[in-house]
């Protein structure tokens, strides 16, 4: 039996999991048998992450912090959690290998998924011009005209990466202002390439085979228009990926786990969450990474409590209610 398990392995499961293998609880870390990594893994040059002055790409600060974690004595799993039973003092993971784990304690770090628009087209074309990683697939684009959806960082982001290969990208957005922060829109801006489409929602996309064009509508007065065009990037953000524990852990109303204030404590003792699956509004690597930590010594201070008072199952709630540091 593990001491803790820890599922995922973006930089909050990382961070966790070298906060916790350097505390010697030897965690095991479930990364994911094709999205070990997380989000990350699908983004370009990372500028905002403390310490990479000349920026770092995504997958490879992922690689580092990788790295760091089994440096320490972590061990890394590729494969996916199927269940979860954290009932009992007894956490018990079961696996897509069929392979089952115990622990004292986990660590729910899932991160998010890429939100769906939710149009008929969209899941019909999906891998075939419909993506939602422009790193993925952006070279299948080559002399395309394409669009990005979204007005966020991400679409910014997106928009700019797929210029090295569109001919041109536009950027369709609901609102007439852009939610991104000002230096990414001015990158954006400033590239010849990107025209915004304002004010517009995309309510079909068209095409048998692959993508051919949308149809938008225009949110002001709601007239609506076809594009012309042959790939369509979703970047309209990220839903807390939760499946796991729907009815087992408490949610708020923005569908993030509940955490008991700026600690990482469920509603279940024993299980701690962290990163963008409790954050509906930072998600951001170094946060993610910083609430990685906080789950770290929180389980810390619950196995030590734990092992202090040799406490059944039942008792554990009160152990986990001990402040932590
Ligand atoms: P976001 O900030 O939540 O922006 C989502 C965008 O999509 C918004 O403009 C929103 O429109 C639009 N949108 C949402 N639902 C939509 C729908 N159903 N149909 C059409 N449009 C829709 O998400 P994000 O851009 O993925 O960024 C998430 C977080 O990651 C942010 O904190 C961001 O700063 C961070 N991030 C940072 C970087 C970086 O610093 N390099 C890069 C990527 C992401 P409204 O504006 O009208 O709400």
């Amino acid at each position: 039996m593990r001491q803790v398990i820890i599922i995922g392995s973006g930089p909050a499961g990382y961070t966790a999991a070298i906060y916790a293998a350097r505390a010697n609880l030897s965690p095991l870390v479930i990364a994911s048998s094709v999205e070990a990594g997380g989000e990350l893994m699908n983004t370009t040059e990372v500028e905002n992450f403390p310490g990479f002055p000349e920026a770092i790409m995504g997958p490879d600060l992922m690689a580092k912090m990788q790295e760091q974690a089994e440096r320490f004595g972590a061990e890394v799993v590729y494969d996916d959690v199927v269940s979860l039973d954290v009932s009992g003092a007894v956490k018990t993971v079961t696996l897509g290998s069929g392979k089952v784990h115990e622990a004292d304690a986990v660590v729910y770090a899932t991160g998010s998924a890429p939100r769906k628009i939710g149009i008929e087209g969209e899941a019909r074309l999906s891998g075939r011009g419909v993506s939602y990683c422009a790193t993925c697939d952006g070279f299948f684009f080559r002399d395309r005209v394409i669009a990005v959806v979204g007005g966020g960082d991400s679409a910014m982001e997106e928009a700019t990466f797929l210029t090295k290969f569109a001919s041109k990208v536009y950027i369709i957005h609901r609102r007439g202002e852009l939610r991104a922060s000002k230096i990414m829109q001015q990158r954006a801006e400033r590239n010849e390439k990107i025209e915004f489409v304002w004010n517009s929602a995309i309510v079909d996309i068209l095409g048998e085979e692959a993508v051919t064009g949308v149809v938008l509508e225009d949110t002001v007065d709601g007239s609506r228009r076809e594009l012309a065009l042959s790939g369509v990037f979703v970047a309209i953000g990220n839903d807390p990926r939760t499946h796991l524990v729907h009815g087992v852990l408490d949610l708020t109303d923005a569908g993030t786990v509940w955490v008991d204030g700026r600690s990482s404590r469920t509603s279940v003792p024993g299980v701690f969450a962290a990163g963008d699956v409790i954050d509906p509004t930072y998600r951001q690597a170094v946060t993610a990474a910083g609430s990685g930590t906080v789950a770290a010594l929180d389980v810390e201070h619950y196995l030590a409590a734990l092992g202090e008072a040799g406490a059944p199952a039942d008792d554990a709630s009160e152990i986990d209610a001990l402040p932590t540091v």
